[in-house]
């Protein structure tokens, strides 16, 4: 996958940069340089002529102003999980926050002040010390910064929202080289812009945000279903979403049984619904209200029961290896019919890969709580996330992975009558603006203005991106 073509730097301006900042600058032959030009996306191969360090905001203002006077395309390297490998490029300059990791966290106030280069496992860590958290992801490695600027789904949505909603304020340097509050009372509109489109509008060196009471122990559910009770189990989990309490994040999960200890050898690579719900609440009330979901079909195993959260939310983890292959598309919908629930069963069946996970995941709660104007994220009363987590381990693979993928997500965009995305599942982001039009809806026009005002030059673009005018 290229990018654009790279801007010429010269030799003696790259060193000098590179004196005056305190992180380490790599190019290419220096030692580091090619593990940190990678991302999570084996699929993603690109050579950048600079990859800055950064060691903390000063470092972050001193290389946007050098790729903005130089007119360098510009990545910013938060996680690196986005499966477009958008925290790289070709030719041009990295701002890799990967070593401002640190949160603090005020247990008297409820918040935790988070670096922009974290990942959900730095936070989850501070938060759970205290017997809090801000809602996440579920996989601990992923970046709270690419996440959390364009939704943000864990266990926790229904209960406390997106993780953008528990933003309280975020340090931004924009496109000037500025460094910036944003906040409700602080470059409000930039506070809205950033909360769902922030990657358009600056590098994010710190998230403040508000924490809730969660664990340290919570309860899930987790029965293991064969194929052959899909059908009953997909409809008594869709009435069960109808009244299910916002403590509970449910999800119903095709995939195949992974071909690691922690299974029986009998049952590896055989094809399964798991249906995931964690309660976030008081465990024994978790424990007695789920009861029923492990009674939908005869589990052929049962995962269930009490696990510190930090454990819950990286229980995931070691499925989705670095250098693995993913490609991720996503549709956000209604309520479904019977019919619609098989012609789901009917795609997980046909999956590409053992891999590869076909997720259907309850939004609603907290999330519709929010006005749809009140941050740029436009799609809170999409009922389902429905997303095609395609992820494969053989490189021959790659071309039938992305195929299907591609074919599926078309097919199923008719079949539910819509065309609104998950843009943290997006693939490689290929539909550009018809995309972003689509998630941003009646919150598009609003987001070109800002994006006008903050970044004329369209510096950051490496992302699902919203043009300026005249851009
Ligand atoms: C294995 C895996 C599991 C996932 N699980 C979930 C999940 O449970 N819930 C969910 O909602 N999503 C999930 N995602 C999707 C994930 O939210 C997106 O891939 C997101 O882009 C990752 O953020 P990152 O910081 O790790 O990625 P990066 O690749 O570093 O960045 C993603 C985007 O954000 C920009 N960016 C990064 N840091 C900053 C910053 N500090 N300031 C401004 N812009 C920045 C980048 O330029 C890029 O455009 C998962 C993805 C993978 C691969």
């Amino acid at each position: 996958m290229g990018t654009e073509a790279a801007a010429s730097i010269d030799a003696e301006s790259a060193q000098r940069f590179a004196a005056g900042v305190r992180g380490r600058v790599l190019q290419q032959g220096d030692p580091g340089y090619d593990e940190a030009r990678l991302v999570r996306n084996g699929l993603i191969d690109r050579h950048p002529a600079l990859i800055v360090q950064c060691a903390g905001t000063a470092d972050v203002v001193d290389a946007v102003d050098f790729a903005r006077e130089r007119g360098m395309v510009v990545s910013i390297r938060g996680g690196a999980h986005n499966v477009a490998g958008n925290a790289v490029n070709d030719g041009g300059i990295v701002i890799d926050l990967s070593a401002m990791r640190a949160v603090h966290v005020d247990p008297e106030r409820k918040t935790a002040r988070v670096q922009g280069g974290a990942t959900w496992a730095d936070v989850d860590g501070e938060t759970q010390l205290w017997g809090l958290a801000a809602p996440g992801g579920q996989v601990s490695s992923t970046g709270v910064a690419g996440l959390t600027l364009h939704g943000g789904l864990g266990s926790l949505h229904r209960k406390y929202g997106l993780a953008l909603d528990s933003l309280r304020s975020v340090e931004i340097v924009t496109a000037d080289g500025r460094v910036r509050t944003a906040s409700e009372s602080v470059n409000p509109e930039l506070f809205w812009a950033v909360r769902g489109a922030g990657s358009n509008f600056g590098v994010v060196t710190s998230f403040e945000f508000v924490l809730h009471p969660v664990g340290p122990e919570i309860y899930q559910a987790a029965p293991i279903f064969s194929l052959d009770d899909a059908p009953a189990v997909l409809r008594k989990y869709r009435d069960f979403c109808a009244s299910a309490p916002d403590e509970m994040g449910p999800q119903a999960m095709f995939w195949s049984v992974p071909a690691v200890d922690d299974f029986p050898a009998e049952l590896h690579g055989v094809p399964i619904l798991v249906v995931l719900v964690v309660y976030s609440g008081d465990p024994d009330d978790g424990e007695r209200l789920l009861q029923p979901v492990l009674e939908w079909g005869t589990p052929i195993l049962d995962l269930s029961g009490r696990a510190p959260y930090t454990l819950a939310q990286s229980s995931f983890d070691a499925f989705f290896p670095f250098g693995g292959y993913y490609y991720w598309k996503s549709l956000l919908v209604g309520e479904p019919s019977d019919d619609l629930l098989d012609a789901i069963i009917d795609v997980a069946a046909d999956r590409p890969s053992p891999e590869a996970i076909v997720n259907f995941w309850q939004l609603g709660g907290a999330i519709d709580r929010v006005a749809p104007d009140a941050t740029a994220f436009a799609q809170r009363d999409a009922r389902y996330l429905l997303s095609l987590d395609t992820s494969w381990f053989d490189p021959d693979a790659s071309e039938r992975c992305i195929d299907w993928t591609r074919r599926t997500w078309a097919a199923m965009q008719q079949r539910f009558a819509t065309d609104r995305p998950y843009l943290n599942f997006v693939g490689f982001g290929e539909e550009k603006e018809a995309l972003v039009r689509a998630s941003y809806g009646a919150n598009y026009e609003r987001l070109v203005a800002a994006k006008t005002t903050y970044d004329p030059g369209n510096l950051f673009r490496m992302n699902n991106n919203i043009a300026p005018q005249g851009g």
